[in-house]
């Protein structure tokens, strides 16, 4: 495309939010065949809240409740913000944490008024050789086939219970999706969370192809795979998805996201809104076709 061109195509995304960094970042939109999407903050809001505190042992909910609450005080991840909220509106306050450590894709360790407290995926619970009891494992299932993101907490090496978290799709993703659809591309969820919950949430806005329990360090993988049937565009909107954007033959920064994506990012979408991925690829095709 010429220079004019381009100017008058970054021009044009700019007055609908959309910024285009560059000449190369419009071609590259242009010729976009799979649009990969993350998951939290992407297609969902990136909010979710505490729905389901479940000890094994009734007894004792409250003890566990601080336990689990501490535990996650000093994440940053929003599952724990969630999880602290949500324990505090009933009732119970954060215990005192000791000790702590993110363990990137899986969870949180951490001493809690001296208890050992583990909470995250059903990996998390193996890796420190941990059963999982069968009925524990069907109510997992039961709440990821709602589309809840389930976390199982264990205290003193005994998976004690569940803490379950939902996080509601943008109210304009599934629209996102069908313009996405009506361009001829292929959209595909991509997200840390397991395959049962990746795919409630993947039907909720009609995508079909779900990446799921995708570690941070895999998502540029994933990216790679799907760049054998045409060139990716990727999307998300926090630090764990800057190499997977910069991977990308055009990455998409997402609502207001991290300084290091929309940095990595070709475009930057302003606002919350997925349906600027479309009109980014749109005015690419146009400002290209004008053109040759
Ligand atoms: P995503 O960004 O798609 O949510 P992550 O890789 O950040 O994926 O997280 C993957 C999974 O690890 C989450 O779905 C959750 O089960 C677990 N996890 C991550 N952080 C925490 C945390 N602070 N507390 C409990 N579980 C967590
Ligand atoms: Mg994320």
């Amino acid at each position: 495309a010429t220079p004019t061109a381009i100017m008058v195509g970054t021009g044009r995304g700019a007055e609908l939010g959309v910024l285009i960094k560059d000449g190369t970042a419009l071609e590259h939109a242009g010729a976009i065949k799979t649009v990969l999407l993350d998951k939290t903050g992407t297609i969902t809001k990136g909010r979710p809240s505490l729905t389901d505190f479940v000890v094994l042992d009734g007894s004792e909910e409250g003890k566990f409740a601080s336990w689990v609450a501490g535990a996650e005080v000093p994440s940053e991840h929003p599952v724990a913000k969630a999880i602290v909220d949500g324990i505090r509106a009933k009732g119970f306050e954060p215990g005192k944490v000791e000790r702590f450590k993110a363990n990137g894709g899986s969870g949180v360790e951490a001493i809690v008024g001296g208890n050992a407290v583990l909470v995250g995926t059903r990996r998390l619970m193996t890796d420190w050789a941990l059963e999982i009891k069968p009925e524990v494992e069907q109510h997992m299932q039961k709440l990821e086939r709602e589309g809840k993101t389930a976390m199982l907490f264990a205290v003193d090496g005994v998976v004690s219970g569940i803490v379950a978290v939902a996080d509601e799709v943008g109210e304009h993703s599934a629209k996102a999706i069908r313009e996405l659809r009506k361009l001829g591309l292929l959209p595909v969820m991509v997200t840390g969370d397991n395959r049962a919950t990746a795919e409630a949430v993947a039907k909720q806005v009609g995508i079909d192809t779900a990446e799921a329990q995708v570690l941070p360090s895999e998502k540029a993988a994933i990216v790679v795979k799907h760049q054998a049937s045409g060139p990716v565009a990727m999307v998300g909107d926090g630090v764990n998805d800057a190499p997977a954007l910069a991977q990308a033959d055009l990455g998409i920064a997402i609502g207001g996201g991290t300084d290091v994506a929309m940095e990595t990012a070709g475009v930057t979408l302003l606002g919350n809104d997925l349906r600027g991925v479309a009109t980014a690829i749109r005015l690419a095709r146009a400002t290209l076709s004008t053109i040759r």
